[in-house]
């Protein structure tokens, strides 16, 4: 076993005891030294004290005896201590065994009862799998032996292989960062169905040197959903389902910075519907709301991907175009007003409500280079087209002074 391995400081007391063999040689060789100077000595001493040969011979058995007597009960002594040592330590084995499998017991039945999956992978090509816990089944439709018998994460259609490589080495770089990882990514369950899921651990190395994942992972997806909702929320407006004021104003002003930095053209256009209160009134409120969410939508559809449509509030409406010069802007705009005019709302209650909208076009640079002053003169141009009498597009005045109006 090599120097520094975990093992080493298991067996390092017994290795600082001196080998079995030498010890048993060591009390044979007192033992002999001893037996013969006990058979050199006594004999001389026996000798000496005692002439005549009957008492010689008595003492020389009860020395015999004697002898025995003694080496019995050093065996004795030896063998008692041995055996009760090495009793104790079968003792101490069969605790130590049931003391392991009632702790296997608990682990098991923990990770098997923890909401979501326990894993342990080789952090190699394939992520193969070494174990995963019983709660696998909830989370992803396949039972842990399943997965176990396609060997790999590669093989087990949980995930593509390119998503696969690119959450092993987000894990492998937080773990170098910070010790452990915590990742969220969506996974295919059996039946096909996207879910999301949170993975968390630590990694570390396999005896044979290889790197290993572990953790648990948990289903996530409620919480995504309800992170998708309020995302929804926090930039959608609820009524017409389009970009509310505060993430349009976003968008604008983040266009108007692409714009900048490339010198680029990007068109503002500011859509009121005309008489609306009429609208309301004539029909009722909710019927207003009706108009208000489809008419708005025909807006949404006649628009490019690329372009952004929001509520600023009220009837009014604000469409980014980015890349479009005056041209282009004003030709969008009449386009716009029209596909608003031709398509009436069909109500609940079969009836036809036509509306038609004023809107005023500001174009940077030449209008304004900031969101305030773009929406400002998109503003003014739109009551512009109001006053014209209504149902008409109109465009913004240069920044400079002009002292007569030209649209
Ligand atoms: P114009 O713009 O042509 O001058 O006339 P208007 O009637 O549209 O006048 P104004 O823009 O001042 O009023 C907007 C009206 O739009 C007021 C309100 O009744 C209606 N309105 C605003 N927000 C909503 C809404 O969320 N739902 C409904 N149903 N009506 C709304
Ligand atoms: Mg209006
Ligand atoms: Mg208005």
């Amino acid at each position: 076993m090599s120097q520094g391995q975990p093992e080493d400081s298991g067996t390092a007391p017994l290795q600082a005891n001196r080998s079995p063999l030498r010890r048993a040689l060591w009390a044979v060789f007192v033992y002999l030294l001893v037996g013969l100077a006990w058979i050199q000595f006594s004999d001389q001493l026996a000798e000496t004290w005692f002439q005549d040969a009957r008492a010689l011979s008595k003492v020389q058995t009860w020395k015999g005896f004697l002898f025995v007597g003694v080496t019995g009960l050093t065996l004795f002594i030896v063998m008692f201590r041995q055996l009760r040592k090495d009793r104790l330590l079968l003792l101490l084995q069969i605790r130590q065994r049931k003391v392991m499998r009632e702790h296997e017991r608990q682990l098991t039945v923990l990770l098997n009862n923890l909401p979501g999956m326990a894993f342990r992978f080789r952090n190699d090509l394939l992520g193969s799998f070494i174990f995963i816990s019983d709660g696998c089944e909830e989370l992803t439709g396949y039972s842990a032996e399943e997965l176990m018998t396609k060997g790999s994460l590669s093989k087990s259609g949980l995930m593509g292989d390119e998503r696969r490589m690119a959450i092993a080495q987000e894990a492998a770089e937080s773990i170098r960062q910070q010790g452990f990882f915590s990742i969220e990514f969506p996974i295919t369950r059996k039946c096909g169905r996207d879910i999301w899921v949170w993975a968390r651990g630590t990694g570390l190395t396999d005896d044979d040197g290889s790197r290993l994942l572990e953790g648990i992972v948990l289903d996530v997806s409620k919480r995504k959903e309800l992170e998708q909702e309020l995302e929804e929320l926090a930039t959608k407006d609820a009524l017409t389902g389009l970009l509310n004021r505060r993430e349009l104003s976003r968008v604008l002003a983040e266009e108007l910075e692409r714009a900048h930095r490339y010198h680029r053209s990007l068109a503002v256009l500011l859509v009121d519907f005309d008489h609306f209160k009429k609208v309301n009134d004539g029909y009722g409120h909710a019927a207003g709301d009706l108009v208000l969410s489809t008419a708005s939508q025909i807006l949404e559809d006649s628009v490019r991907a690329v372009d952004s449509v929001g509520r600023f509030g009220g009837e009014e409406f604000v469409v980014v175009l980015p890349e479009k010069g005056q041209i282009e802007a004003l030709d969008t705009a009449e386009r716009l007003r029209q596909a608003v005019r031709e398509k009436p709302v069909i109500l609940a209650t079969g009836e036809r409500v036509l509306v038609t909208a004023s809107i005023g076009v500001a174009v940077y640079p030449i209008h304004g280079t900031s969101v305030e002053e773009l929406s400002a003169e998109a503003d003014k141009a739109m009551y512009r087209a109001k006053m014209r009498g209504r149902d008409c597009v109109a465009i913004a005045q240069p920044a400079q002074p002009i002292h007569n109006e030209t649209t």
